[in-house]
């Protein structure tokens, strides 16, 4: 995620920063009218915990009633076919069950299609999801329906497994989903809403023994609301609709049990959860009323497409990724294949079509720039979806949305930002909620990283002079980066210490072990980590074992603080 630029750093950045990296373009005239559009939306603090409040009951009282009335659910899509009818045809089964899900070799780039056979007790999903739009209503429904397999990778039993509806977060989720019936093991069973409606908990019959796997199914709809144009990560913008983790996913465990409670703050991402594979479809309008084409951008590779009348629809496969994101709407595209195969896919909105080959430019180039630094990104596939006021951006796995597309470039930081998380959060997990710098701060200097391939030592030097500057604005700027989201007082402390000191004490890490030794040490730490899911000591661990070196000093200081 990026924050939107607070207006004294945006003008900087569009000042001097942005006229410095971008030396070779004309300055903008406008650049200090776009500057001052990129100041966060207020927020009324008092409004939204009403909102809160109210849509949390509602969402209770939703799921409960849903749940109640569920009966017992056909465990298996490639029989049943979708939750709803798709209009105007007869659904056709998915062509993929739980056994076959993780057949998923077309989602990466050849040379790392055998990945996918490295991770056996990874979840597996199975995802038939339906989406319609009310034009009158400025809203949109995806209806779905998937099966799960989970295996129990934990040294203890679990009584309960746990099913988080991300979209009934409604400090950064403009809808609700409405949970139907539920499976375990071919069984009814009644889920216990708990976390006002985030999250549902399924007694499990019989303990589920380390290492022992279970099938699940579970039917939702999820209700989609326009007005992300003033600061949300799901709903709809200009049309189009986000919808980011919109079907019901199984969480991590920490200290014991599901992390399932409400995030504490509106700070920060809010998701963790481990790889898994994911073979799903989507069904949805080939056009809008007024006969505008509808396009799918979604997380993963399409392997089949089809369209009868007015219905389309995609089957993709996903590589290995913790959660899967879709965009679909009236959108351009744009394409930047790189040599080694990867296809980045940019969509923009109309009024930005101009914009859509930049964005898929900036984000290759980027591809490429952290592929040789970091670690091979093993996707065939990434896609940059353009969806104002979704923050600064937001990444999800093989699709990252960007909030401030404009007809000045001034989208180059948030595109390279995220795609900087496809390293850092994506392919290398990290609890975005307890140790959020993990990824925060890598990818704040992955944007460093670009600009001094792209731009020159220079344009990367005037980068971290800004985050230095970022730094000297926070309330404390020697506070430590490694702290969860809710141990920054603010948003504004939040982005100054855990993305800009964090990028700063990656710059210092790279001067004390010297440019050879960094840059193994971020290879060693991409192949430890892969697919997997990383830690602030083992972070540590990976660098003081490539530099053969006692860097605690360093990272009390830094990460952990004194305390
Ligand atoms: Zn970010």
């Amino acid at each position: 995620m990026k924050p939107r630029l607070p207006l004294i750093l945006a003008l900087l950045l569009a000042g001097s920063l942005a006229c410095s990296l971008l030396s070779t373009r004309p300055a903008s005239p406008t650049a200090t009218a776009q500057a001052a559009t990129s100041t966060p939306r207020p927020r009324p603090a008092v409004t939204v915990q009403a909102v809160t409040a109210t849509q949390a009951a509602a969402t209770q009282a939703g799921g409960t009633a849903a749940a109640t009335g569920a009966s017992t659910a056909a465990a298996t899509l490639a029989t049943a076919g979708p939750a709803t009818a798709a209009p105007g045809g007869t659904a056709q089964p998915l062509a993929y069950t739980l056994d076959t899900a993780a057949n998923a070799q077309a989602a990466m780039l050849p040379a790392f299609a055998g990945d996918v056979t490295t991770l056996p007790d990874a979840s597996r999903y199975v995802i038939d999801v339906t989406i319609t739009f009310d034009s009158a209503a400025g809203t949109a429904t995806l209806a779905g329906r998937e099966l799960i397999r989970y295996t129990n990778t934990y040294s203890v039993p679990l009584d309960n497994l746990m099913l988080m509806l991300w979209p009934n977060y409604s400090d950064e989720y403009l809808g609700q989903l409405t949970l139907g019936a539920v499976t375990v093991a071919g069984a009814p069973v009644q889920p216990v809403m708990e976390s006002r409606g985030l999250a549902a908990r399924l007694p499990l019959a019989a303990p589920l023994a380390p290492g022992q796997r279970v099938d699940l199914s579970a039917e939702f709809t999820t209700r989609a609301d326009p007005g992300v144009e003033q600061g949300a990560r799901f709903g709809l913008t200009h049309g189009v609709l986000l919808a980011p983790t919109f079907y019901p996913i199984i969480p991590r465990r920490v200290n014991g049990d599901w992390q399932s409670e409400w995030p504490p703050s509106s700070n920060g991402d809010v998701s963790n959860s481990d790889t898994a594979f994911y073979a799903w479809r989507i069904t949805a309008p080939a056009r809008f009323d007024n006969g505008q084409s509808v396009a799918i951008a979604a997380s993963g590779v399409v392997v089949d497409h089809s369209q009868t009348g007015d219905t389309q629809t995609q089957t993709l496969l996903t590589g290995p990724m913790r959660d899967i994101a879709l965009a679909v709407g009236d959108l351009r595209s744009a394409q930047h294949t790189l040599p080694n195969g990867v296809r980045v896919n940019a969509w923009a909105l109309p009024e930005h079509a101009a914009q859509a080959q930049t964005l898929a430019d900036e984000g290759a180039a980027q591809v490429d720039n952290l592929d040789n630094l970091v670690g091979a990104y093993p996707f065939a596939e990434l896609d940059i979806v353009d969806t104002p006021g979704a923050y600064g951006g937001v990444e999800y796995p093989g699709l990252v949305y960007i909030g401030v597309v404009d007809a000045n470039n001034h989208f180059e930081e948030a595109t390279v930002h995220e795609v900087g998380h496809q390293w850092f959060y994506s392919v290398i997990g990290d609890d975005q909620l307890l140790e959020p710098w993990l990824d925060e701060a890598a990818a704040s200097y992955t944007e460093v990283l670009y600009a001094e391939k792209i731009h020159g030592a220079a344009a990367a030097q005037h980068y971290l002079a800004y985050f230095k500057n970022e730094v000297s604005s926070a309330s404390d700027p020697n506070q430590p980066i490694g702290l969860p989201v809710d141990s920054y007082a603010a948003l504004d402390d939040y982005a100054a210490i855990v993305y800009a000191r964090g990028a700063v004490f990656f710059d210092t890490l790279r001067q004390q072990l010297g440019d050879k030794m960094f840059f193994q040490f971020l290879h060693d730490y991409y192949q430890h980590y892969k697919y997997g899911f990383a830690t602030s000591a083992g972070f540590e661990q990976v660098a003081e074992s490539t530099c053969a070196c006692d860097l605690k000093p360093m990272f009390q200081k830094w990460v952990f603080g004194n305390q």
